[in-house]
């Protein structure tokens, strides 16, 4: 029976709630790997088995937010705050180029004083120009006004990541506090569709209260919204975070939410960009691998060296601490060789998806 579901989801058939749940909700060994299988066949199929790489470069902790999970929540007084200066920006984007990596991800803390807009515009200028133009530049930096999204999107940033956590309104309220509302986020990703940007979102999963069918529903919404990439991770505690704190954690199970979530959403969406995240890394040595084996098709390297590595964390766990920029990459670079896959080198790497939805 689920060898009939999968053969339709490779064939294009769309899945309905109820197929996505049962995907979602699969626990046998035998039965995962034929999920995961089929979510490889759709991936190889639809985008190749090339990895694309994005070079991530945190540069900074200093959050005006408060969400309940999130190791650099506002209210964490433990963690020591820091801005990368625009000159360690643009070393880091240098080393992006030399390594063929073809894209960045600016990932931060969320700000929107003006200075830090300011200071924002100006950077993507400086990547632009010392890179001819070569350099994607994907920005993750929370909720802003539409008109700073037009003004980042005019100075040369093209894709943005904004998670929007959960997709069922109740369980976002329920990990954010009252002042960050569902509704903003579905206006921010309104306004950076309507500003031009490829738009990435995703959700976490393993979370408190969640279930499978909220997990669907999230599926449904990527789905509904036609959004371009996504990245999802499982839910990692951080102890100093509200929701860290009696959490019954259990890593093989949250890796697995991961893998299922991330090849039910390949079977559904098939032609978009999906990241296999730090999250799974941190559950597991080769959980990236796993990820792109799973539909995965996207890894985010840390381009930072070992300072602020430490300093950016929003669970606890994290890998690869004691690495810098050059030895994330071999270590990189041998991972993905030994799954067979190989990497896209020098090129922005956007996702089919965004092409076929421009020609729309
Ligand atoms: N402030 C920016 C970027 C940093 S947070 C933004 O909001 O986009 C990036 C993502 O990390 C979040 O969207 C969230 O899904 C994820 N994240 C935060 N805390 C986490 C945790 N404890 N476990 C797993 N993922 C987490």
């Amino acid at each position: 029976m689920l060898s009939k579901l999968l053969r339709e989801l490779i064939e294009g058939k769309e899945p309905d709630r109820a197929a996505l749940v049962r995907l979602l909700t699969l626990e046998r060994p035998d039965e995962l790997a034929e999920l995961y299988a089929a979510a490889y066949a759709v991936k190889t199929r639809e985008v190749g088995r090339l990895v694309r790489l994005r070079g991530l470069i945190e540069i900074s902790n200093i959050c005006t937010q408060d969400c309940c999970y999130c190791g650099i929540r506002r209210s964490n007084e433990r963690v020591t705050r820091y801005a990368m200066t625009k000159p360690e920006i643009l070393a880091a984007a240098r080393l992006a180029l030399e390594f063929g990596y073809g894209s960045v991800v600016l990932q931060g803390g969320e700000r929107s004083d003006p200075a830090f807009v300011d200071f924002i515009e100006e950077l993507l200028h400086a990547i632009k120009t010392i890179s001819g133009g070569r350099l994607g530049i994907t920005l993750s930096l929370g909720e802003q006004s539409g008109e700073t999204f037009r003004r980042w999107f005019a100075a040369g940033a093209h894709r943005y990541l904004l998670r929007i956590e959960s997709s069922n309104p109740r369980l976002f309220a329920a990990i954010h506090p009252s002042g960050q509302s569902f509704e903003n986020r579905l206006r921010c990703l309104d306004e950076l569709r309507l500003a031009g940007y490829q738009v990435g979102t995703g959700v976490m999963c393993g979370l408190p209260g969640q279930t499978a069918d909220d997990l669907a529903g999230d599926i449904e919404f990527f789905k509904t919204r036609d959004i371009d990439m996504l990245g999802m991770g499982p839910y990692i505690p951080h102890r100093d975070t509200p929701m860290g704190r009696d959490f019954d954690y259990r890593p093989a199970r949250q890796l697995e939410a991961g893998l299922k979530l991330i090849a039910a959403t390949r079977l559904a969406l098939r032609d978009v960009n999906i990241a296999a995240t730090t999250a799974l890394q941190t559950l597991a040595p080769d959980g990236r691998e796993r990820g792109l084996l799973a539909g995965a098709n996207v890894i985010m390297p840390n381009l930072g060296e070992v300072g602020h590595r430490g300093d950016y964390l929003l669970y606890e766990g994290k890998p690869g601490l004691d690495e810098n920029a050059e030895s994330t990459r071999r270590a990189l670079l041998a991972s993905i060789e030994s799954i067979g896959e190989g990497i896209e080198a020098g090129a922005w790497g956007d996702s089919p998806h965004f092409a076929r939805r421009l020609k729309r």
